[in-house]
């Protein structure tokens, strides 16, 4: 054997390296739970970042070394004071299942190539599909994000509804239209532009106060657009909406679609993991009327990064998605559970069912409620918090784990520079949104060992920050 390839092989070197990046690992995760990381964001700039990398030497057998190099320069999810993008901290078991999951590399898209991990998926989809209260005869597949599960689901939806073979013959003499919140995620309308909807194929639905979805408005909208002459083939709930964390009156919007014969998808990315919550489900009340459901499972459900479920309140629908045959993969049964390339856009796709199933075995369902109860609990906490902080306005009342406010009487730029003073300094992670033309501070409070403290030192170092 050529003798870099057989020193990238050796065994040795592999059990060391992977050693001593547990140590490596596992001493941060220590560090982060007790409190001592200094910092959650080391930020640099991008242009200051490119040079660092673009000077780094190369050549080096010292993997360690390049571990602690990108280490220091990476987002801590795993410290309390993370509460930036709604990426969750994963949990570390789910991690290591990962990196095993990386290591078999088994495609899944045939058989063959995952005979542990199809029937796993099943499982996980089976489970979910469940406790989202759907029939036995629903089903579902996991794929790499919410983006790519929302256009899959929509894909679906237009192969149902539509009496038109799209897939074959493109659209050419259809407006094909769907109906969304004007709050909903971006991924939406970029998976109708995909779909080659057009800006005349997104109808934006304008919303409450509380930033959901007007529903007074469909049956309006709806035959507006009909005269028009578009045909309107799903309607999408969000549950949560990504801004502000509003859940969509899921019940009034399945009504509406029942009436008019249309597919209700809800996009319940963040919010899906409330189905595991006695206490929180009510949010998500009505969500197993819906045709198709997407979850992030890296949001709320402790995973790694991407892991996203598609479910369908009718199994076989999972198989209206893509029709093609590729004569070297598959023989033409229909239908079959097994073989996961037929349902899901991906072709090689690794096991992302297992990081979950690893928790799920581990731990049980409880470890998904503890967690998403612990964090809504504690938005609530922090929203009551800012309504008595004296100098914050609250944007509104949470219904998750996301949390919007900003500093009274401060202009949208003033609200800006506090943000970016934040990022400077580091200690916390948050981001920004703008709400009816207003910037707003914006935290997703992501990690379940944030306490009430850090959300009291955040405040005071917003205070501390004040023009
Ligand atoms: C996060 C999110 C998405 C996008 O999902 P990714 O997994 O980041 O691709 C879509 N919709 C909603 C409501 C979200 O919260």
């Amino acid at each position: 054997m050529k003798s870099t390839l057989a020193k990238a092989f050796d065994v040795k070197t592999f059990r060391q390296n992977g050693i001593d990046l547990i140590h490596k690992l596992a001493d941060y995760l220590d560090k982060a739970n007790n409190g001592n990381l200094d910092k959650t964001i080391p930020y640099a700039s991008p242009a200051d970042s490119l040079t660092y990398w673009q000077n780094r030497p190369m050549k080096s057998e010292n993997f360690m070394g390049l571990v602690q190099d990108v280490l220091d320069r990476s987002t801590k999810l795993h410290n309390p004071k993370y509460m930036g993008h709604q990426v969750v901290p994963p949990v570390p078991l789910a991690a290591l299942a990962g990196f095993f999951t990386e290591f078999l590399n088994n495609g899944m898209a045939v058989y063959e190539m995952g005979m542990a991990f199809n029937p796993i998926e099943k499982l996980v989809c089976d489970m979910l599909c469940q406790k989202t209260g759907y029939p036995d005869s629903s089903g579902g597949i996991l794929t790499s994000g919410g983006t790519l599960g929302n256009l899959t689901a929509l894909l679906t939806a237009r192969a149902k509804i539509c009496n038109l073979d799209v897939w074959t013959a493109g659209d050419k003499d259809t407006q094909l239209a769907i109906m969304v919140s004007e709050e909903a995620h971006y991924c939406v309308d970029r998976a109708a532009r995909i779909m080659g909807l057009g800006e005349a194929g997104i109808i934006k639905v304008p919303v409450n106060d509380d930033y959901t979805m007007n529903t007074e408005l469909l049956q309006n909208y709806y035959e507006q657009a009909t005269k028009q002459g578009k045909k309107v083939f799903a309607i999408i709930g969000s549950a949560a909406s990504t801004s502000t964390g509003s859940h969509d009156d899921l019940q009034k919007i399945a009504a509406f679609a029942s009436k008019n014969d249309i597919w209700l998808h809800v996009d319940a990315a963040h919010g899906g993991g409330a189905v595991f919550s006695e206490k929180y489900k009510h949010q998500l009340k009505g969500i197993d009327l819906a045709d198709s459901v997407v979850i992030d499972l890296h949001k709320m459900l402790l995973t790694p990064a991407l892991a996203t479920a598609v479910l369908y309140k009718q199994g076989s629908d999972c198989t209206a998605t893509f029709h093609q045959k590729a004569q070297y993969l598959w023989d033409n049964s229909e239908g079959d559970w097994f073989n996961s390339g037929k349902r899901t856009f991906e072709c090689t796709k690794l096991g992302i069912c297992f990081k979950f199933y690893a928790l799920w075995h581990a731990y049980g369902e409880k470890i998904f409620e503890e967690n998403v109860d612990t964090l809504y609990d504690l938005a609530k906490t922090f929203a009551l918090k800012i309504k008595s902080s004296g100098f914050l306005d609250l944007a509104v009342e949470p219904s998750c784990n996301i949390v919007n406010f900003r500093p009274q009487n401060l202009s949208n730029e003033q609200v800006l520079q506090i943000r970016e003073a934040l990022i400077l300094d580091g200690e916390f992670y948050i981001v920004s949104t703008i709400l009816k033309g207003q910037v707003y501070l914006r935290t997703s409070l992501m990690n379940t060992f944030t306490s009430p403290s850090d959300l009291d030192n955040l405040l005071s170092k917003i205070k501390n920050l004040l023009p």
